[in-house]
């Protein structure tokens, strides 16, 4: 049996991880995994820094970005894969999400200050696409909470008090841009999707694949979802969502695809770039 394992969901310091690309390869090795895709929110900045590393030590590097995107006012995750990260359209895509990031985190602290929590905008800095888990880090640095998840909970989180939407991409207009890309697109960790009238309308939408396998999914969810993906006859796909310590349960390479999946999407890599 083939020891090939590939990991196509991660984060790096680039967005909300706490390992940068470099030590995200480094990792990734350590752990034995042959592939990667590192998957920042909305930002593709890590392959620069990344990629020599990988070649030097042999990993297979999947170019990967995980885009927020809004279907009929729910938040959903995609997954892009094999895009060549210097494409101009998702180059766009990224300045626009960087820019909606701008507006929303400075709604957030605008909110926060309301509550009697300022935070100094400056604390809140990353290499690339910052988020709110920034944020919560920073309110756990002023006391203000004790823990990131009490801050979602309390604050952050989706329609909670303190949560800004910002001006969102719809999902079908973010299919679109990573098939211009020449990339594929795939629906993110579906089981977060709790409302099934908004998974059923997804499905309608020309994706090309699913995230089956996931850290935080037991058997029986990955069943239901492979047997959707090959009806379908999609990719079924599968990563981790390692982001460090911020989420220290969940260890890279927890969840992988193998050399049959990963070539699939590696070769339209090759083939666009
Ligand atoms: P953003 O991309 O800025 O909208 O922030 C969303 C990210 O925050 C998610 O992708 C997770 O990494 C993280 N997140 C969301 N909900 C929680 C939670 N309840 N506890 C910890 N982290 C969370
Ligand atoms: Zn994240
Ligand atoms: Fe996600
Ligand atoms: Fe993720």
């Amino acid at each position: 049996m083939s020891s090939f394992r590939a990991d196509l969901h991660c984060h790096s310091t680039c967005s909300d991880g706490t390992l940068t690309p470099e030590q995200l390869v480094t990792l990734a090795v350590a752990r034995g995994l042959s592939g990667l895709s590192i998957t920042d929110h909305d930002c593709v900045d890590a392959y620069q820094l990344a990629l020599p590393l990988a070649q030097e030590k042999n990993l297979l590097l999947l170019t990967g970005a995980e885009f927020s995107s809004n279907h009929q006012g729910h938040s959903v995750h995609i997954l892009a894969y094999a895009f060549p990260c210097k494409n101009t359209a998702i180059q766009e895509l990224c300045n626009r999400h960087s820019k909606r990031r701008e507006e929303r985190n400075q709604g957030i602290l605008d909110l926060l200050r309301n509550k009697g929590m300022p935070i100094d905008p400056q604390t809140i800095t990353a290499l690339g696409s910052v988020g709110r888990p920034h944020i919560a880090q920073a309110m756990i640095e002023s006391k203000y909470v004790k823990t990131i998840e009490e801050a979602f909970y309390k604050f952050l989180g989706d329609g909670k008090c303190c949560y800004v939407p910002g001006n969102p991409v719809s999902t079908e207009e973010t299919i679109e841009i990573i098939h211009s890309a020449g990339g594929l697109a795939v629906i993110a960790h579906p089981h977060l999707i709790k409302n099934s009238a908004v998974v059923a309308s997804l499905l309608e939408l020309p994706f090309d694949g699913i995230e089956c396998y996931y850290a935080r999914f037991g058997p029986s969810d990955n069943s239901v979802w492979i047997d959707i993906a090959e009806k379908k006859r999609w990719i079924i796909t599968g990563g981790s969502d390692f982001h460090g310590t911020v989420k220290p349960d969940i260890s890279l390479g927890s969840s992988w695809v193998n050399a049959h999946t990963f070539n699939i999407l590696y070769q339209k890599q090759t083939y666009v770039s």
